[in-house]
């Protein structure tokens, strides 16, 4: 009998509106996640990226067992294994170098509860080298503590007593999206909205007006804005008299510079500067939202400090609607006694900011461990470069995460982590005053755990097991203590939200907790930090939080083939640059290579693109991004990145026209294809079962790549368009343009060259163990791309190599695999191109018996071996992309 649950949970994501969620459980699978209708601020929404979840919780890409690199590869493993593999770790170098040799990378991914004890283990260990500074928030919570003693947010629910509220770089449409109700209850009542981001991001649905600083220059705006209401004599003379401190020094700051002055700094005009001035000085309360772009600058406390000014300046602090909201503590509901901070003394920390070049300038001891968990550091760390080296130098690294992605690729070992709807827990959030309740929907998928459970029973192998190993419920009720202090319960935590003792309105009695308690204006600045901008690398990179996806939360086949950047069509059109173009963004650190995206109205001194891509999928813009260290805060400047966007040389691969014929919506082009383009290269596909029609020759075009299919290579009959497929595989190589046949398409290519297809008579189905030849291992294309990985089969008909063929790969049940033939055409039997998505499709069509020319082979391939290729396909893909990647690389040189 079929069963259908419905869970109550918390979004534990990195994203401060943590909704209360619904998840629905069929069969014990999850098929929906949705907003709780009942979570009394969230009040049922969720965003486009929960019901994504759903799938990323199956998705073929995720790691579902223990798995260790040996001899270069990764294996599966027992839970045992690897855990006794990384005890013994842990022990060897605390005791030949001690427990400071040893870094725990504690991530911002997941920021629950039981988060807390990964760092009370490794406190009971000894205490390691651990983390100081944020990716983030950092800068703005310290900014706004010099103002007001401790940062305290208007809760979101507080914003409806406002008459206009001021997104300052905040985004809630893709970000914070239960502000969105608010913000349009504001308008719907007749107040307004402005949003200022040097961006239009998609919360500009929500304004009135966008104004546009330039980066950074947000400083001079609410300068500009302060001066505005100060000459219009609409101060709060009673705040500034009795409640502030520095209210002179800071008017002598702004009286250093004029109105039009600022405006031209702020890079906005005196019109923009007015209209929020006015906004401020008609609509009150205001509440001010800031977003976290505006902490991405090497001083931008002077921007988030100036915006508190301006809030006091205008009357707007401490009272209901009104305040400066940056955000709340998701680790403040909880003892935080139980991180056994006090078990040692203070040891080490790495400034997260800098964190490459502090991994490698470490040595009293060296790193010689690193402990990552909730984090992709080689992502999302800002100087991709420092960080690969630093990582490649640790002679041991531990990966607690969901997918291969960048940093597993410099893991010695791999733990499969659980999501939060196969955990319990208990969830705060940066966004709100609410803390809920993580339920498990769903038993962990294959053998991942928490990371609770994997440090339980990591502590078994230590001395101080007694001390860890309690039950989750054990350790909530004794991390919450606050919590039911505050009047919640155990029981009822797993069944709703509660409100944390919070103010709605903080500093009402404008005491505020600063040693003068008052508010403390910003007293010193010093404009020429924030310089104009460098006509070498004239545009911010602005690597912003994406509307689907939370960080580098994502898979390979999500991927395009190379990221977007957005570029003011003015400067597109002054560079010479076309819109859907691949162009080069560069940096002093290094260069990254993008597609255009044109757009008009876009401030020409910014280049705007999504953040998180993977560094392997041809993404990864923190490769150019510069590591440094804000000023206040210890956050990441991630903005302070200036580049330049150029044109792709010509001197390479890139601009080659590559004509790809496939021939199933079912077999697509895959990593061959992103490959080519990740090289700048612009394959042109054409599909002439559906009708398209050749090229007639070569002409126009580089190279050839020939795609495979359901179609049988020696059957005219039913593909007409094979003969003339066959000469323009000839023409081609005889014009030495080279050729790539793939599947079909090679079996197709040993046919153009005399070379007899045949029907096997069975089916090969799977990753297969291949080996090189002599001759391969020789190859310009082939040899360059050693070794060979196991690689995707689906074929029933074979081939007869052409006169003159080399045979570069060998198989055991299939022996011709890959040959040269000709000057430069190459066929691959395997299926290097696949990735995640086209290996998944063709195990559903396959298993579900979609095409019944597959039948028969049905019982050879059982669940039995389903299964152990779902366990394995996160590796097999992985290795398949990897080795496609070089395989396309050399091939395209011979274009
Ligand atoms: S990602 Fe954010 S907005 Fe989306 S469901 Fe999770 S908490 Fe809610």
């Amino acid at each position: 009998m079929s069963s259908k649950k419905t869970v109550i949970t918390t979004c534990t994501r990195d994203c401060p509106n943590a909704c209360g969620l619904l998840a629905t459980v069929e069969d014990g699978r999850l098929t929906g996640l949705a907003g709780n209708p009942d979570h009394p601020l969230t009040r049922g929404v969720a965003c486009v990226k929960a019901a994504r979840y759903v799938k990323r919780v199956y998705n073929p890409e995720r790691v579902t067992h223990p798995m260790l690199r040996r001899g270069g590869r990764w294996v599966r493993a027992g839970w045992d294994e690897v855990l006794d593999l990384v005890a013994e770790r842990l022990k060897t170098f605390a005791s030949e170098s001690g427990t400071e040799s040893i870094l725990y990378y504690q991530g911002y991914g997941e920021r629950t509860a039981l988060k807390l004890l990964n760092k009370y283990f490794f406190n009971l260990f000894g205490g390691v080298t651990t983390l100081r500074g944020s990716l983030c928030g950092g800068t703005g919570q310290a900014s706004q503590n010099l103002d007001l003693g401790q940062r305290i947010s208007h809760d979101p629910l507080d914003h409806s007593h406002s008459q206009a509220m001021i997104l300052w770089a905040r985004n809630p449409v893709s970000t914070n999206i239960s502000l969105t109700a608010i913000a349009r209850d504001i308008r719907g009542r007749g107040g307004s909205v402005l949003l200022i981001d040097p961006v239009r991001s998609k919360s500009a649905v929500l304004a009135d007006h966008h104004i546009a600083p330039r980066p950074g220059g947000d400083v001079f705006l609410a300068m500009a804005a302060a001066k505005l209401v100060l000459a219009a004599g609409a101060e709060d003379r009673e705040f500034l008299a009795r409640h502030a401190v520095g209210v002179e020094a800071y008017l002598d700051i702004l009286s250093g510079f004029s109105v039009d002055d600022l405006c031209r700094r702020a890079g906005v005009s005196r019109g923009e500067a007015e209209l929020l001035a006015e906004t401020l000085m008609a609509r009150k309360p205001a509440s001010i939202l800031l977003g976290w772009g505006l902490h991405r600058h090497e001083y931008a406390h002077y921007g988030i400090r100036a915006i508190d000014a301006l809030a006091a300046i205008c009357g707007n602090l401490g009272v209901p609607g009104g305040g400066v909201s940056q955000g709340f503590e998701e680790y403040g509901p909880y003892d935080q006694r139980l991180w056994g901070d006090d078990l040692n003394p203070p040891r080490r920390t790495l400034l997260l900011p800098v964190i490459g070049r502090e991994i490698l300038a470490a040595t009293d001891p060296p790193i010689r461990m690193i402990y990552v968990t909730a984090a992709n550091p080689l992502c999302m760390a800002p100087n991709t470069a420092a960080v690969a080296e630093a990582f490649g130098k640790a002679e041991f690294v531990v990966y607690s995460g969901h997918t291969m992605d960048d940093t597993s690729d410099f893991a010695h070992v791999f733990l499969p982590a659980t999501t939060f709807l196969e955990e319990t827990d208990v969830m705060a959030s940066y966004g709100h005053n609410y803390v809920g309740p993580v339920n498990p929907a769903i038993a962990p998928v294959g053998q991942c755990k928490s990371e609770f459970r994997m440090f339980y029973e990591l502590a078994a192998r230590f001395p101080f097991a007694d001390r860890f190993r309690k039950s989750e419920e054990q350790w909530l009720r004794e991390l919450c203590a606050p919590v039911w202090e505050q009047g919640g319960d155990p029981d009822t935590l797993t069944k709703e939200a509660f409100r944390l003792d919070a103010p709605m309105v903080p500093y009402a009695d404008k005491v505020f907790p600063t040693p003068s308690g008052k508010f403390q204006f910003l007293t010193d600045f010093d404009p020429s930090h924030i310089p104009d901008p460098d006509p070498d690398y004239p545009y911010r990179l602005l690597t912003i939080a994406p509307h689907g996806y939370i960080c580098s939360e994502r898979t390979m086949a999500d991927h395009e083939p190379l990221p977007v950047v957005r570029l003011a069509a003015s400067e597109a059109a002054r560079r010479g640059l076309e819109h859907g173009r691949p162009v080069m963004v560069k940096s002093p650190l290094g260069q990254a290579m993008a597609t255009l995206r044109v757009e008009e109205g876009l401030r020409p001194d910014v280049l705007a693109a999504d953040r998180g891509g993977w560094t392997k999928a041809g993404h990864g813009l923190n490769r150019l991004t510069r590591d440094l260290a804000s000023r206040v805060g210890n956050g990441t400047p991630y903005y302070e990145t200036a580049v330049t966007v150029c044109p792709v040389p010509k001197d390479g691969p890139a601009g080659r026209r590559i004509l790809v014929v496939q021939h199933s919506d079912r077999a697509p082009g895959g990593d061959f294809v992103k490959g080519l383009a990740r090289l700048g290269a612009l394959p042109i596909t054409v599909a002439p079962a559906r009708g398209d029609a050749l090229p007639a020759s070569p002409e126009g075009f580089d190279a050839l790549v020939v795609l495979g299919g359901p179609q049988h290579a020696y059957d005219d009959a039913a593909s007409p368009h094979f003969p003339a497929l066959l000469d323009l595989m000839r023409a081609f190589d005889a014009a030495r343009r080279p050729v790539a046949g793939i599947c079909l398409g090679a079996q197709l290519l040993a046919r153009a060259h005399g070379g007899r297809t045949w029907p096997m008579g069975r089916l090969e189905f799977g990753f297969t163990a291949l080996a090189a030849t002599a001759a391969g291992k020789a190859d310009p294309v082939l040899g360059a791309a050693l070794p060979l990985p196991r690689l995707m089969e689906f074929h029933e008909d074979s081939f007869d190599l052409p006169p003159g063929a080399v045979p570069l790969v060998t198989g055991q049940d299939c022996p011709s695999q890959c040959f040269r033939v000709g000057a430069a055409s190459y066929g691959f039997q395997f299926h290097l191109e696949v990735d995640s998505v086209i290996v998944s499709d063709w195990i559903k069509l396959f298993r579900k018996g979609d095409m019944d020319t597959y039948a028969p082979y049905r019982e050879v391939y059982g669940e039995t071996y389903f299964a152990e290729l779902g366990a394995d396909l996160p590796v097999l893909v992985a290795e398949s992309q990897e080795f496609c990647r070089r395989v396309v690389r050399t091939w395209l040189a011979l274009t």
